[in-house]
């Protein structure tokens, strides 16, 4: 498999590039070098001027606001926005309900909701997980019965990122409790301000307020905001998770978190001479920098790969397990090398300010530590979030080893 980069693709890069060095505000700029978890207003501005030149959402069909640039190009792209700690945008809305419009949403529904994620008008939150159904969803119990003109919906859901923010969630509901667990599933639409929605916060070990739990209690949603055909939830959301291939290895986070573990060592005494000069350190440093280039190489290989490749399919979980593996060890390496010093800058939950820790200070510009502790703790969710280490090891057996 040749995987030498185009001219034209070299090309792409640099226009890429000097779009954002441009038009990326440096306030979101400065903002987004802490890797925090981004506020809305600075996701919002990003989309818009994302949205003004047509780069939202990528890998969206083009004829519903996306492009037809080549997988290799939207990796490109994304590679160059990590590069440039440009804010996360919407990924519930953009990667995942956003596909899942696109093939099986009605031309209404495509019409109603997919402008307004372009702009980042409108946040959406993504209601799968339950409190005894996570990793075994399909014994979901939220319940959605058909009344008429409406759906009534009764149930909870849990993890919920970023619901506090959201206006809407896309809910994997009961709507058949006599069919199979998979087939009595279906996916709707919820507008989070409707009587009867409550959403409460879950705070996590970084300090950080990014989780929620969503209840339902007698919510009424009008049962034209049900995607597709009933009972084909399951199916949708099977479409989603898998959609995009190599998303999930996160490789561009993972290299740039690489390069700023490189410079943190670079800057940091460990006693004698420099951290990085320091055998143990140095040679943790190497592997994790030899693992993430073979991991970007496996991503190359299925970028390249036909798009009726067999392989290719089943590979995302391959990808998922080891970008989320090699994640959390490039933000524990970081906290490894801020030390103690760590403890000193922690973020506030909007990651705009510094909270200083008393008695400590740290031999480095507060830019350089702040965030890399609360960005070690909230990693190791990871290998957690989007289906668990286990449980991809489990499909990989299946699928890929045939066990
Ligand atoms: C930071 C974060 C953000 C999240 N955001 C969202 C969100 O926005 N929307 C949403 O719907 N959900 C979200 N989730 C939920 C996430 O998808 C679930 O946490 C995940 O699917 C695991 O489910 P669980 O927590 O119920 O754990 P469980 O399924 O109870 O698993 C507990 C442990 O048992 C293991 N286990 C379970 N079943 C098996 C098995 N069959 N074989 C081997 N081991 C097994 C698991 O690997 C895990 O180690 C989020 C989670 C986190 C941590």
């Amino acid at each position: 498999m040749d995987f030498t980069i185009s001219a034209a693709d070299m090309a792409f890069r640099e226009e890429v590039r000097s779009f954002i060095e441009a038009e990326l505000p440096t306030d979101i700029a400065r903002r987004g070098q802490h890797d925090y978890h981004s506020a809305r207003d600075d996701v919002r501005r990003w989309m818009q001027i994302l949205n003004r030149k047509g780069w939202s959402a990528p890998h969206w069909p083009a004829h519903l606001g996306g492009t037809d640039w080549s997988p290799l190009r939207k990796y490109i792209f994304q590679d160059e926005l990590r590069r440039a700690r440009a804010p996360v945008l919407d990924r519930c809305a953009l990667d995942l309900l956003g596909p899942v419009l696109c093939a099986f949403g009605s031309q209404d529904q495509q019409t109603r909701f997919l402008p307004p994620i372009l702009n980042g008008d409108v946040w959406w939150a993504q209601g799968f997980s339950e409190p005894n159904s996570g990793s075994d969803l399909a014994s979901l119990r939220t319940r959605a019965e058909l009344k008429g003109d409406h759906y009534l919906v009764n149930g909870q859901k849990t993890w919920t990122s970023e619901a506090h923010y959201a206006d809407w969630i896309f809910a994997l509901v009961r709507t058949d409790p006599a069919a199979k667990p998979q087939a009595g599933i279906s996916f709707l639409l919820i507008d989070i301000r409707t009587p009867g929605v409550t959403v409460r916060p879950i705070w996590s070990i970084d300090e950080g307020h990014t989780l929620n739990e969503v209840f339902f209690e007698d919510v009424v949603v009008p049962a034209e905001n049900l995607v597709g055909t009933a009972g084909m939830g399951w199916t949708y959301a099977k479409f989603l998770l898998t959609h995009e291939r190599t998303t999930s290895a996160v490789v561009s986070h993972t290299k740039r978190d690489v390069d700023q573990v490189r410079h943190l060592a670079s800057s940091l005494s460990d006693g004698g001479g420099k951290l990085v000069d320091n055998p143990a350190f140095g040679a943790k440093l190497a592997r994790l920098q030899a693992d993430v280039i073979a991991l970007e190489w496996a991503v190359m290989r299925v970028l390249h790969a036909a798009d009726d490749d067999p392989s290719a399919n089943t590979v995302a979980s391959l990808l998922k397990l080891r970008g989320s593996e090699l994640s959390e060890r490039a933000a524990l390496l970081a906290a490894e090398a801020l030390g103690d010093y760590g403890l000193c800058a922690l973020p506030d939950p909007e990651g705009h300010h510094i909270l200083h820790r008393d008695g400590l200070a740290a031999p480095l510009h507060d830019d350089e530590a702040i965030g890399v502790t609360a960005r070690a703790m909230f990693r190791r969710a990871t290998t957690i979030y989007g289906g668990t280490s286990e449980i991809q090891r489990t499909i990989i057996a299946k699928s890929n080893l045939g066990l």
